[in-house]
């Protein structure tokens, strides 16, 4: 088989664990499997070189940035080559300019565009384990780039792609994808498996489990994940198109408090109102998550909708500003709520879901204020206070029809 394999930084912070990941990789070696193997840098070594950056210029040349932070992945796969010489076995490293890893040009945040297959399969010929930076790319300018923090497994999985392999591993800090944040619910469980719908879901409402751009990938190019520890050998959680839907309601509680609610009150209730007002966020790059809007009455109507809280402040400014000329009474806020949802791909297909969850609040004494629902999410937005409570009334609700 032709494994792809990637560790993070944290599994890599000191020299024993290096040699550590060494003899995990030589393992799968040994077992007659070409191993192509992508590394993050080091513990918090990108943390420490952006710093050092700051030190010099609170804003630096976002191309220099790149040609800075991309160094400590470098550092990780020499380092990893050379332990796994040592160990008795060969290895060689590559960055993305000897891969051919190609990017569009935009520093700091790059796309990957495509992967040069040639000097990794030669490597892989000669009988090679490949070690491979993780994070960076190049563009036509022959500049280094890098993926945006924690672009690591998006360079994996995109190699995995590209080398048509069999198996991607991400190893990281945590054994795999859980059920809801394990510091919040108690009996949050980890999941054997998730679609990639469902992972991307998880992703955007703050799962830090895999870089979003990996999933996106992933499911693009048909690529089977599996997450799972690097500090032990219990099983981890695979992503993939589907799973076993039978048992799959709800996957995955989430809790999210970077929110804020804006009511735009006594909108003339006329045809271009609602585009209007979001067009006129949209061009200040405003993302509106839930809206509601109220039936027409005597003529006006009610659009209320959330922001993240941190564009709260911009877009109430925004919004006073165009008040006459949206024809609105009166624009107010709530700050102290936050969101809770349930992620499933079972729910499409499962009409009670959505009773489920209200029900689950209604027991908890919980008031909702607006709701939100897609193929594999539903969301209410609450008080912020409750936002613990709530997951964990939810969770506890779907615990049976989640053991799957
Ligand atoms: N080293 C980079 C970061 O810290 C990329 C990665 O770890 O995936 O964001
Ligand atoms: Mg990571």
């Amino acid at each position: 088989m032709l494994i792809v394999q990637k560790y993070g930084g944290s599994s890599l912070a000191t020299v024993e664990r290096v040699f550590n990941i060494a003899n995990r990789i030589i393992n799968t070696y040994k077992q007659g499997h070409k191993v192509v193997v992508v590394l993050s840098a080091q513990g918090k070594t990108t943390d420490q070189l952006i710093a050092k950056a700051h030190e010099i210029d609170p804003n630096p040349s976002k191309r220099e940035m790149d040609m800075l932070i991309s160094t400590g992945e470098q550092q990780s796969v020499a380092l990893m080559a050379m332990a796994i010489n040592k160990l008795g076995y060969p290895a060689v490293s590559l960055n993305a300019f000897q891969v051919g890893m190609h990017t569009n040009s935009t520093y700091s945040n790059a796309r990957l565009k495509k992967i040069d297959t040639e000097r990794i399969e030669a490597e892989l010929d000669r009988k090679n384990i490949v070690l491979v930076t993780g994070f960076q790319g190049i563009n036509k300018f022959d500049d280094i780039t890098t993926l945006g923090r924690s672009g690591s497994d998006t360079t994996a999985v995109a190699i995995a792609a590209a080398l048509n392999a069999d198996k991607c591993e991400i190893y990281t800090d945590v054994d795999g994808v859980y059920t809801a944040d394990p510091r919040i619910v108690k009996n949050a469980r980890k999941l054997d498996e998730i679609t990639y719908d469902e992972m991307l879901e998880l992703a955007a409402l703050g799962a830090k489990v895999l870089h979003h751009r990996s999933v996106e990938i992933a499911k693009k190019y048909n690529v089977e994940l599996e997450v799972r520890s690097s500090f032990n050998d219990s099983e981890g959680t695979i992503v993939r198109e589907v799973c076993n839907v039978e048992k799959m309601l709800v996957s995955g509680v989430a809790g999210d408090k970077n929110v804020a609610r804006i009511s735009v009150i006594g909108i003339p209730d006329t045809p271009g109102k609602a585009f209007e007002l979001f067009s006129l966020l949209a061009k200040n790059k405003i993302s509106v998550d839930i809206i509601l809007q109220s039936i027409g009455r005597d003529g006006t109507k009610d659009i209320s909708f959330t922001v993240a809280r941190s564009d709260l402040h911009d877009a109430l400014k925004i919004i006073k500003e165009n008040l006459e000329r949206l024809g609105a009474k009166d624009v107010v806020y709530k700050e102290d709520v936050a969101k809770v949802s349930i992620v499933g791909a079972g729910m499409a297909t499962n009409p009670g879901i959505a009773a489920m969850m209200f029900e689950a609040m209604y027991n908890a004494g919980i008031n909702i204020s607006m709701i939100s629902t897609s193929e594999v999410k539903i969301s209410v937005l609450i008080d912020e206070k409750y936002t613990e409570e709530a997951m964990n009334a939810i969770h506890e609700r779907f615990r049976l029809a989640m053991e799957r």
